[in-house]
């Protein structure tokens, strides 16, 4: 029987609601990972969430490790970004207008990433990253874009590409719907290989607009660039004349106070040509930016010839949110965050050691995920190595997670994320629920 039958009773509503929703959106959800594929079972339908906590329809709650898959650093409801958004709200939804609070934040994020001379508000990553690879084209005048394998940036036909063959670096469209004229203008190379960087420089330098790279990639799972990676982009792009566009949709605001770039420019010092932002931005609701070099931004329409617009880009209530997110976001919130990261990390690891499960703790400033490999072997550098973990274990933690109240992310792909609102309290449940769940990963077989 599936794991989520023993909760039955408690989950009737949401097991109906399902149902219901399936039969008017596709698998019943807004966006796939929702669904629980991965993992199987009923996902929980939310009726509201506080704090570290999220309560379902069948009034369960959950102490909650997904934050919106990013945005919630502050907890769920804060008071001062429902105020901020409940004062916006009233004063208007929507102008097709420039307003003042766009500048407020855009100032804000310049204030954290001075690599971002000049911004450009969009609703979403996607967007974002869309309109960078548009400006790089635009800017550079060539036609192709490197990915690295297992690093998302959301569903855009150029960038969902996957390596394919091992033998050439052109990809096969990685989604059906992506031509294989689109995907043939993506390389998609191994990530953390500066050689096979070099050697697609080598080969097509002349025509690559741009590389396009995860600040800390956590799409599969949490896999750091390592040392001096980053800065090998950097100076491989500068002498070939292509553009460096860093993706902090879900690294900015969050990996630290200033992103994952805030982390490093610290150390190695330099700076990409475009940022991509999003989740934290917006402080769950639907803002994401494209920034970067003032010469490079002002390719952009009304200034130069590259076009981007959008009917709801820089919405009122929108940046409301992310500006009071900012605004509040203060060192604090990130010490709090960092600790609670701590607290649910060296608790899983040493819920699995005791159990006998071969993991390792991959990290990236506050976030952090598990794979399932050998720890002999060291840290997960790779995609290829994240996809040969013994993925099987995740669903049995997962389940026995939720079944104790504790919500992590549905698949072993994606970052745990915490908040400032995790307080000892909350900390406390997660930490109580892991023996056992790590007991169900240790006595998982594979399907
Ligand atoms: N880039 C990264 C690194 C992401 O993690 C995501 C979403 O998870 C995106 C881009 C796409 O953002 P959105 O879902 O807002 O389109």
């Amino acid at each position: 029987p599936d794991a989520t039958d023993t909760r039955r009773a408690s989950t009737a509503r949401s097991a109906e609601a399902f149902l219901a929703a399936q039969a008017v959106m596709p698998g019943g959800v807004s966006s796939p990972v929702r669904a629980f594929r991965s993992v199987g079972g009923t996902p929980r339908f939310m009726a509201s969430a506080r704090g570290a906590y999220l309560y379902d329809v069948d009034g369960s709650e959950y102490v909650d490790l997904v934050g919106s898959w990013g945005p919630m650093v502050l907890g769920h409801a804060h008071p001062a970004v429902v105020w901020a958004v409940q004062q916006a709200a009233s004063q208007g939804l929507s102008f097709g207008a420039p307003t003042e609070r766009e500048t407020a934040l855009a100032r804000e994020i310049q204030r954290r990433v001075p690599a971002v001379e000049r911004l450009r508000f969009v609703s979403t990553g996607t967007e974002a990253a869309m309109t960078a690879i548009r400006l790089a084209r635009g800017v550079t005048g060539r036609p192709l874009i490197i990915k690295f394998a297992g690093c998302y940036h959301g569903h855009l036909d150029a960038l969902l590409a996957q390596a394919g063959s091992g033998v050439a670096t052109l990809a096969l469209p990685g989604s059906a719907g992506v031509t294989e004229a689109t995907a043939a203008e993506t390389l998609v190379l191994p990530y953390n290989d500066v050689a096979a960087v070099e050697a697609a420089f080598a080969t097509h330098g002349e025509r690559i607009a741009a590389v396009v790279t995860e600040a800390a990639p956590a799409n599969m799972g949490v896999v750091p660039p390592l040392p001096g990676f980053n800065a090998a982009l950097r100076r491989i792009t500068r002498e070939h004349g292509a553009m460096l566009v860093l993706d902090e949709v879900l690294t900015g605001f969050r990996a630290s106070s200033s992103g994952w770039w805030g982390l490093e420019s610290a150390v190695e010092g330099w700076d990409p040509d475009l940022l991509l932002f999003g989740k934290v931005v917006g402080g769950g609701l639907p803002v994401a930016a494209v920034g970067g070099r003032q010469d490079v931004l002002e390719h952009l329409a009304p200034l130069g010839p590259v076009y981007q617009a959008g009917t709801l880009s820089g919405n009122p209530v929108a940046t409301a949110a992310g500006l009071a997110t900012l605004q509040a976001a203060d060192d604090a919130v990130y010490a709090r965050i960092t600790h609670a990261a701590h607290v649910v990390a060296d608790a899983l690891t040493a819920a699995l050691t005791a159990e006998g499960v071969a993991h390792s703790i991959q990290w990236a400033g506050t976030l952090f995920s598990p794979a399932f490999v050998d720890p002999a072997d060291g840290p997960v550098t790779d995609y290829a190595r994240a996809q040969a973990q013994d993925t099987w274990r995740y669903p049995a933690l997962f389940h026995s997670l939720l079944e104790q109240g504790v919500h992590a992310p549905p698949s072993v792909y994606e970052a745990w994320f915490l908040s400032a609102a995790h307080d000892d309290a909350a900390l406390g449940r997660v930490v109580e629920a892991l023996p056992a769940a790590a007991r169900a990963a240790a006595t998982a077989t594979p399907a």
